[in-house]
């Protein structure tokens, strides 16, 4: 179980992905670590997708414009 990363005050926010494991499309942006910012998993499979910097982070944030 790795539901615990994501802290229940924060707002679990997803992004567009391609889960090389199970071909998913929307990852979960968790807590980042060391110099990353965040980190992106698959939100079906929970692999690890790719780290985020901290304006990788705060453009998908901010990017929400529709
Ligand atoms: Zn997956």
């Amino acid at each position: 179980m790795q539901s615990s990363f994501i802290q229940p005050s924060q707002t679990p926010k997803t992004v567009a992905i391609c889960c090389p494991r199970c071909a998913g499309s929307t990852g979960a942006i968790g807590e980042g670590k060391g110099p990353h910012a965040a980190k992106v998993t698959c939100r079906d499979c929970g692999r690890f997708i790719q780290w985020l910097s901290k304006r990788s982070l705060a453009d998908l944030l901010g990017g929400e414009q529709s």
